[in-house]
């Protein structure tokens, strides 16, 4: 599943293949779809979960890979992995054809139009790239949710800080120690403060290549996430998932070390 980490190792990636290379073709599928021949790439980079592939003609090619998206790189004329109707996106270069499959979001958008400038400014800080301004973060948080928002749709609100997926979530909250179903209310801004913090280092700390580890002792690449039924590191006890928050996202978490009832929502 996509997070911010994997879009900006995409972006990373891209922009090194691509800045100043000339695309040979540009297809992109979907609700408006559009072909173009030889568009000159300034560069690409990522904004939380968003990608912006940047043409030097002052054109942005926006994706955001959703659920079930992701990109491929081949080098031309190989075989793709899935099929070709499913390819929202394909950027055709003499080294390499980038793909782009199930894309949630395709758009295009002129580079500092105010939609580009109002998609900058509706997303919260980019805590893949930047140690979270937590000023702005926890104004973002308490003027944008209810008080009764659990912390679950605390993190992944991308209006107060964007990045955070649902890996992450499950992770940052075991960490602290925090149940998943805390309402913002009870929580102080120092905490709130410590959870963006340890989600910007989790982040940046999966930038390189690899699985994505966000434990310390080696046992395991995550604490709870993905771990339903294994023993919880801190207590032994059984890791639980539940559908959580206002998307019914997948949550990890253990009953027991996260079990404070202060505070938590009464469903
Ligand atoms: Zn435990």
């Amino acid at each position: 599943m996509p997070e911010g980490d994997t879009i900006h190792k995409v972006a990373a990636v891209m922009n090194e293949t691509l800045a100043g290379e000339t695309v040979k073709h540009c297809i992109v599928r979907g609700r408006a779809p559009r072909t173009d021949a030889n568009l000159t790439v300034d560069g690409v980079d990522a904004h939380g979960k968003h990608l912006f592939v940047n043409f030097d003609d002052g054109r942005a090619l926006r994706s955001h890979l959703g659920m079930h998206g992701s990109w491929h790189r081949y080098p031309p004329g190989a075989a793709w992995r899935k099929p070709r109707r499913l390819a929202a996106i394909e950027l055709h270069t003499d080294p390499w054809e980038f793909v782009c499959f199930n894309a949630k979001e395709v758009e295009w958008l002129r580079q500092g139009s105010f939609r580009h400038r109002d998609l900058l400014a509706f997303l919260g800080p980019d805590v893949v790239v930047e140690a979270p301004p937590i000023d702005r973060v926890l104004k973002r948080v308490r003027g944008l949710l209810p008080g009764d928002a659990p912390a679950v749709d605390v993190l992944l609100d991308q209006r107060v800080a964007a990045g955070i997926g649902n890996v992450y979530k499950s992770e940052v909250l075991f960490i602290h120690r925090v149940h998943p179903a805390t309402m913002l209310e009870s929580m102080s801004d120092a905490l709130l403060g410590e959870l963006f913090e340890e989600s910007n280092r989790l982040l940046r700390r999966n930038l390189g290549g690899g699985p994505r580890v966000t434990r310390d002792d080696g046992a395991a690449n995550k604490w709870v996430y993905g771990r339903k039924g294994k023993p919880c590191a801190g207590c032994g006890g059984p890791i639980r998932m539940e559908r959580m928050g206002k998307h019914l996202r997948v949550t990890y978490f253990c009953p027991r070390c996260q079990g404070s009832q202060q505070g938590r929502r009464h469903a």
